[in-house]
């Protein structure tokens, strides 16, 4: 996926949060938290979640809201179109960016 697309599908469904809720993502984007390879605190994983966390809970807003959401595959696709690599600097890299689209 082009970046470019990415950032489109990413703002998005970002849009569709209230804005306490971007806040509350973008506050644990900005602490470090958001990781693609983590079902609590990827992009869907922070979405699902009424209270974010960094401990495992078991899931289940993971699966619920990808159950509800079938386009939820499109944007965690996404999302991953974020990183330039599967470093630690790509994941920072990501993090960045998301901060940015979900901001503007
Ligand atoms: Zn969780």
């Amino acid at each position: 996926m082009e970046l470019q697309e990415a950032r489109r599908i990413v703002r998005e469904f970002c849009s569709q949060w209230t804005t306490q809720k971007c806040c509350e993502v973008l506050a644990f984007a900005e602490d470090g938290k958001m990781r693609f390879d983590n079902r609590c605190k990827c992009l869907i994983g922070v979405a699902s979640s009424n209270v974010l966390h960094d401990e495992y809970c078991g899931e289940q807003h993971y699966a619920i809201f990808k159950y509800d959401n079938l386009d939820s595959f499109g944007v965690e696709s996404a999302y991953w179109s974020l990183h330039r690599d599967d470093s630690p600097q790509g994941e920072h890299q990501a993090r960045r960016d998301f901060q940015f689209i979900a901001k503007s």
